[in-house]
């Protein structure tokens, strides 16, 4: 097998490199230091440009997701070890076999924005090139492709035209569907420093009140899915406005007099602000401002995004950008945030299935030949691939027959979840490339190949401002794990194609980097996507690159980039002039009716990534929601009849799935949240994606997560429990159980239905013994009242708790009773496992309640210092704290990182309106 060469051999032992976090599209700068036993040091890196020293709670523990738990070590075939020749030949020999009797575009790639620039280029060239088919796909379709969309339709290329640093020069900011204080923090906390030091306003457009309100003068709840509708009626106030810029519209931009028809059109429709669910004075006010401000920046996420009308709602914004020329200037623009560390770079390659690599376009027969001849490919794709969701469609209908899933679990993420599994499950090669060895996916794989984790990739990732940067490799990979664009050179080369003679990610690189420029001046292949002066790279200088932003020219002999575009037209569309594009509001995808009546909203929390294949392996961030939840609006909870810590089951008519209730009155009326990122091995029916509906955006292709009409009841289920044991156990067989990692071990809990009451009294303690595997000699502690259904296990061994247990049945006696109530609080006793239980304590362990309630700190605010919720609501209360800072002062939490901030300042709130109530 040919070898390759990684950065972490090119670097002294214990040497503190530069690289890049490996989750959001903030793209921090990290440095990491290593040493033998793969502990970390973790700090931000200050001169990195897009966080300048910070890092967030994820970031932040980096290091304590890349030990040897759980990794995949070796490749297999059929759950048989094999080496890389085997696998690798053997997948070449398949893909032949089924190319030759169903034709190319019976084979799919499904990939990934965690997938460096050099992975993406090198499977897309595979591909689209080689195989002959265009069905490569990746989860950035799920995240950001109605603004890639919204942005070609607008500019004639996807490009964001601004940088962050627009942000801080701002007057006005508006987020519209975007929690950036959890899913974008460092650039949630540059903004809040602006703010305090310039006194922008900031507004936000979201039906939700989330953490992000902590900063915000502003918020418009909108009904979901009406973003059409506000930025067509925000559109022709603009045009009745000085803040019209016609001599920008004039000069650069076509389509303005159609677009206002349609907006006019919709807005003639009845009361807007009675439409959009907000009051006329919020309207008022919000278009005010943004018409008084020319230094106006409109930042958008996925509640934009994910939506059946995904790419109209981000035309909508591009369109106000260039009626008011705002556009590409120091602090003006409409501006995507990218979910993904890399879904940008994904996308300079062509990483979606209707692209063609470095921005050319499949659909233009120049551009076509353009990349046809410089791979020297035998083939190249004509027309666009199956995009993500038709791409499953097409593996359950037999249509694609091998698929080849890298650096993603689609059984998690994808809607209609688990009708993704079926055709995975029924698919005739389903090959894994994945960092852990037990996932959704590996369960259903027949072939999967070890990948380097973070802290073991080398290449470059593109943030959500186009900056280019190094993800540089600390340490040697894991057992025989191995990079992904190796596996697919090796694939390449065995299945008979040249050109895929690499020997490092520089390799790559280097080649991708030259494809950007070629013919790359004027006419019909003229694109912005151009860092052709980094092809030039050595090896050297390619480890030593530093962070640059594309388009890259070459000024006084050097690369330089290039912090905005499109202030003075250059538009990239046939006729050089940006599209202000016609749209009108439409109901899309299916709405709530009387069998559903709520509409189910997902995505993130503040310390989870995706499906928690790796943060889910620290108890740094489990601590802070260790559990799915469903939050409910105060309304909708009462007449559902449940609180909070009741299991609510969640029914759509694709799936199902439970999670517990927690009430918010930041959430609206016939909505509920659910979190994106339980899976199937660390729960048993959490996975939201299978509830979600399989309704896609007609240009973009992107899920509409944000609204599926779901059936909402509380879960019947009587019997509730938790186990904690110090390692870890297989899910439960229970109606609802989810495996929690804590600090020093595990959590399970559970729920579930049980007839016979009387199981309990008779098996119960036997039940949870026989799930506990202690040593011999343990001593196990009892406190059993069936009269009240209480059952509490403790068991010690040389004087310490090694494992607990507490189980409780809603009896007759309790109906209506939240079973969950009957059992203790967790934070406090999740501490003590491993800890010295003396003849005093063992009263109070068996309890579940500390004997100094200020012991039990609760769920973890600030995971940097520990700091829980119940010790900050109790300095709020017994010291009158007012303000985050003074939280701060008196406990530490929140002056690190800062990603806790904002529930701080919720908390605050919370005990405001506590004290005002009385
Ligand atoms: Fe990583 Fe946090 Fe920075 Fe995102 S904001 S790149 S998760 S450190």
């Amino acid at each position: 097998m040919a070898e390759y060469a990684v950065y972490a051999d090119r670097i002294v032992a214990g040497e503190t490199v530069k690289t890049t976090c490996a989750y959001c599209g903030v793209g921090c700068g990290v440095l990491a230091t290593v040493d033998r036993e793969r502990h970390f040091a973790i700090t931000g890196d200050d001169a990195h440009p897009a966080n300048f020293g910070r890092l967030c709670v994820k970031g932040s523990a980096l290091g304590e997701t890349v030990g040897t738990d759980g990794r995949l070590l070796y490749p297999a075939i059929g759950g048989v070890r094999a080496t890389w020749d085997q696998a690798t030949g053997y997948i070449a020999e398949q893909l032949q076999d089924i190319v030759a009797k169903f034709g190319p575009e019976s084979v799919a790639f499904y990939v990934s924005g965690q997938f460096l620039t050099e992975d993406y280029y090198v499977v897309n060239k595979l591909a689209k090139g080689f195989i002959g088919t265009a069905n490569v796909d990746t989860n950035s379709r799920l995240c950001m492709s109605s603004a890639v969309a919204g942005h070609k339709r607008a500019f004639g290329t996807d490009t964001v035209p601004n940088c962050y640093v627009d942000f801080e020069a701002a007057d006005l900011l508006t987020f519209v569907g975007s929690n950036a204080a959890w899913c974008h923090p460092i650039l949630y906390q540059r903004i809040k420093k602006a703010k305090a030091e310039r006194g922008m306003k900031i507004v936000s457009i979201d039906p939700r009140k989330t953490d992000t309100n902590e900063i915000v003068d502003l918020h418009l709840p909108i009904k979901s899915g009406t973003d059409v509708l506000l930025f067509n009626y925000l559109l022709v106030q603009i045009a009745a406005s000085t803040a019209c810029d016609h001599d920008y519209i004039a000069a650069y931009t076509d389509g303005l007099d159609e677009a206002l028809q349609a907006a006019e059109a919709d807005v003639a429709m009845g009361d807007v602000a009675t439409r959009l669910g907000v009051s006329g004075e919020a309207l008022t006010t919000f278009v005010e401002w943004f018409i008084a401000t020319p230094k106006a920046m409109t930042l958008f996420s996925m509640g934009v995004n994910q939506s059946g009308q995904g790419t109209d709602k981000v035309n909508g914004i591009i369109n106000i950008h260039l009626a008011t020329g705002r556009i590409g200037k120091e602090g003006a623009g409409p501006f995507s945030l990218t979910g993904q560390p890399n879904a940008m770079g994904g996308r300079e390659v062509g990483g979606l299935a209707n692209m063609l690599a470095a921005h050319l376009e499949i659909a233009n027969a120049d551009h076509r030949a353009l990349v046809q001849d410089f791979w020297h490919a035998p083939t190249i794709i004509t027309g666009a691939g199956l995009k993500a969701v038709d791409l499953f469609d097409a593996v359950a209908s037999g249509k694609v027959k091998a698929v080849w899933i890298m650096a993603t679990n689609p059984i998690v993420s994808m809607p209609n979840a688990d009708a993704v599994r079926e055709a995975l499950t029924n698919c005739p090669l389903v090959i894994v490339s994945e960092v852990m060895a037990d996932t959704d996916c590996t369960r259903v794989a027949d072939v999967v190949l070890p990948a380097l984790g973070w802290g073991e990739k080398d290449g470059t990732v593109t943030n959500s401002e186009r900056r280019i940067s190094r993800q540089r490799g600390v340490m040697a990979g894991l057992g025989e794990s191995r990079p992904d664009w190796w596996a697919l050179a090796q694939v390449a080369q065995k299945m008979g194609y040249a050109g895929f003679d690499y020997a490092s990610a520089h390799d790559v690189f280097i080649e991708h980097a030259a494809l950007s420029g070629v013919k790359n001046t004027e006419g019909a292949v003229l694109r912005d996507f151009d860092i052709s002066p980094l092809a030039a790279l050595s090896l050297d200088e390619y480890d030593a690159l530093e962070p640059i932003q594309w388009p890259i020219r070459v000024i006084d002999g050097k690369p330089v980039g290039t912090d905005r575009l499109f202030a003075n037209g250059e538009f990239y569309t046939e006729n050089r002039r940006a599209k202000i594009v016609p749209i009108r509001h439409q109901e899309t995808g299916y709405q709530t009716n009387a069998e559903y009546p709520y509409a189910l909203n997902t995505g993130r929390v503040r310390d989870q990534w995706h499906t928690m294949t790796r943060t889910g392996l620290t108890a740094r961030l489990t601590r802070h929601i260790g559990e799915p939840f469903a939050e409910l609006n105060p309304v909708d909870a009462k007449a559902l009849g449940v609180v909070p810590g009741d299991i609510l089951h969640i029914q759509s008519a694709w799936g199902q799935a439970l999670a517990r209730v927690i009430v918010s009155d930041g959430q609206q009326a016939g909505m509920v949240f659910v979190p994106i990122h339980w899976n199937g091995v660390n729960s048993t029916l959490s996975r939201i994606g299978a509830v979600v509906n399989p309704v896609v955006d007609r240009i973009s292709g992107q899920p509409e997560c944000k609204h599926t009409p779901v059936a909402l009841k509380k879960g019947a289920l009587n019997l509730h429990g938790f186990l904690m044991t110090s390692s870890s156990i297989a899910l439960l067989d229970a109606d609802y159980a989810v495996n929690v990692r804590t600090i020093n071990g595990f959590r399970q809990e559970f729920a579930s239905h049980i007839e016979e009451l009387t199981a309990f009294s008779e098996n119960g303690v036997d039940w949870l013994t026989s799930l506990v595997d202690v040593p011999f000699g343990t001593e196990r502690l009892e406190y059993i009242d069936l009269a009240q259904g209480v059952i509490r296990l403790a068991w010690i061994h040389d004087s310490k708790l090694v494992a607990f247990a507490a189980m409780a049945l809603a009896m007759g006696g309790t109906e209506g009773v939240d079973a969950r109530q009957l059992v203790p609080a967790r934070a406090w006793l999740d501490d003590q496992l491993g800890l010295e239980v003396s003849s005093v304590t063992r009263r109070t362990i068996l309890s579940g309640v500390p004997a100094d309630p200020a012991s039990d700190v609760g769920p973890i605010i600030c995971s940097c210092f520990s700091v829980g919720r119940n010790t900050i609501n109790r300095a709020i209360c017994e010291q009158k704290l007012q303000t985050v800072a003074e939280v701060g002062q008196c406990l530490k939490a929140g002056t690190n990182c800062g990603s806790c901030q904002s529930e701080i300042f919720r908390l605050l709130e919370q005990a405001d309106k506590a004290a005002a109530a009385g």
